[in-house]
């Protein structure tokens, strides 16, 4: 930090943090744009973003409902990596990989990407075999994959519960080291940055509330703040994909569940890798600031509410204490939920859609986070060039009544998922 910033933080902390400069313009929407962008989360944003740098494309909108990363980008547990069997996932996870690894130079934009490793645990002979595979795989597509034993297990990770005793005794797990987390609202607001400063207009408390159609053609959104015209719609809404696609008269195959997570007081480092258990749905960080980031599983019905439940909390504390025994003090913080947009298969859906002009991004499952700068890249490429990039070929909405589902259950939506 330079002097004069120190100085700058020192008066602006004197002076209520009022004179800062905001980060990103609050254009009034123009009569129409070449792309509106649906949705201000990271995915919405990341599109815009490589729509500009990548294809010239800066006549651009993305229309929020509510505040940049309110949805889905800041209430996710912040895990990064590319750990999966089939090849359409393994390669475009990758990619998003290595997008993260140069991510903050890129945007100019700290986002805490931290490589600290993703582990997941194998509580059985045969679940180690089945890693084994999926290690082989992911070596084979020249992804970074390390099996360990029991022992190595306790070595990289000495808190866990390694005995005999454990409920479920640990066999060994799947370690991916360049794995890991990021912060979540930075990713939104580097993106939101960056792209502004390219010529795109970020669109807050403007709800799309109807897709105008000329023939079979998307023309334009209806929004709370008036129509806004548009060359090419791009759909990045998370949880509510199936909802803003009907407005289109689109039927898709995705159903929305909510996701928990919870957050305990903050302790010293305990943990500095990222565990996800093999026996249960149940996987943990240790934020910057010190508190120990949880998830658990979905809730087994459809919902749109953002909360958090009781019967999550039970069950995930269950699982911290049978891991981590010495968690068994700490007191939870923070409980909360996400609407998530689950596909059949586990796998997403970037594609053009039956009405021209109208592209989809959604169907992220549990572990749309860590696809957030490969998923803007790609879905940009879409747009742009009305096809799909190579890595995004296969998940298409065909794929479903094609037969080509891309079922990723060794790392999709099961443990190990996120
Ligand atoms: P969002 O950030 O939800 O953005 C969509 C935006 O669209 C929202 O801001 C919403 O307000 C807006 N919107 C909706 N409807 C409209 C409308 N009609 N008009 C205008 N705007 C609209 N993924 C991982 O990779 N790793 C993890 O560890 C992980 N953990 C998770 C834990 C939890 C508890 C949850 C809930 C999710 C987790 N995920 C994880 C999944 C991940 O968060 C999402 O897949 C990803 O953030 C989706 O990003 P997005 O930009 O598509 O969605």
């Amino acid at each position: 930090m330079t002097r004069y910033s120190i100085f700058r933080l020192g008066r602006e902390a004197l002076r209520g943090h009022r004179g800062w400069p905001a980060a990103w313009r609050d254009p009034e929407p123009k009569a129409s744009y070449d792309v509106v962008i649906v949705g201000g989360g990271g995915h919405g944003l990341a599109t815009a973003y490589y729509l500009a740098k990548n294809h010239g494309i800066r006549n651009v909108a993305v229309v929020e409902k509510g505040w940049l990363g309110g949805g889905n980008t800041g209430r996710n547990t912040t895990i990064v990596r590319s750990n999966y069997l089939l090849e359409p996932n393994a390669h475009f996870y990758e990619w998003s990989l290595k997008l993260w690894e140069g991510l903050s130079a890129d945007l100019n934009y700290n986002v805490m990407f931290s490589q600290r490793g993703a582990l997941n645990l194998a509580h059985s002979d045969a679940q180690l075999d089945a890693y084994a595979r999926r290690g082989n795989a992911m070596r084979l597509n020249g992804i970074d994959a390390e099996l360990l034993d029991r022992r190595q297990v306790e070595e990289f990770v000495p808190l866990l519960d390694t005995s005999d005793r454990a409920r479920f005794p640990i066999h060994g797990g799947l370690l991916q080291p360049r794995g890991g987390t990021a912060r979540h609202d930075a990713v939104a607001w580097g993106f939101a940055r960056a792209a502004d400063r390219l010529g795109i207009d970020i669109i807050q408390n403007c709800e799309v509330t109807g897709i105008r159609r000329e023939g079979n053609r998307a023309i334009g959104v209806e929004t709370s703040r008036g129509h806004i015209g548009a060359g090419r719609i791009g759909m990045a809404v998370a949880g509510h994909t199936s909802h803003v696609a009907g407005l289109a008269g689109l039927r898709l195959p995705i159903e929305s569940h909510v996701l928990q997570a919870i957050v305990t007081e903050p302790v010293k480092p305990l943990i500095d890798t990222v565990v996800t258990y093999g026996a249960g749905h149940f996987y943990v960080s240790q934020s910057d600031k010190g508190g120990l980031v949880m998830g658990g599983d979905l809730d087994g019905y459809n919902s749109y509410a953002q909360r958090g439940n009781l019967p999550i909390i039970e069950d995930v504390a269950q699982a911290a204490v049978e891991l981590f025994p010495c968690t068994g003090r700490l007191r939870m913080l923070r409980h909360w939920g996400g609407v998530m947009d689950m596909t059949m298969d586990g796998s997403p859906i970037i594609a053009r859609t039956p009405v021209d002009g109208l592209y989809v991004n959604g169907g992220w499952c549990y572990g749309g986070f860590k696809a957030t700068p490969g998923s803007g890249w790609v879905f940009a490429h879409t747009i742009a060039h009305d096809r799909p990039h190579a890595l995004n070929e296969a998940f298409s909405l065909e794929r479903f009544e094609a037969g080509a589902t891309i079922d990723e259950k060794g790392a999709g939506p099961i443990p190990g998922a996120h």
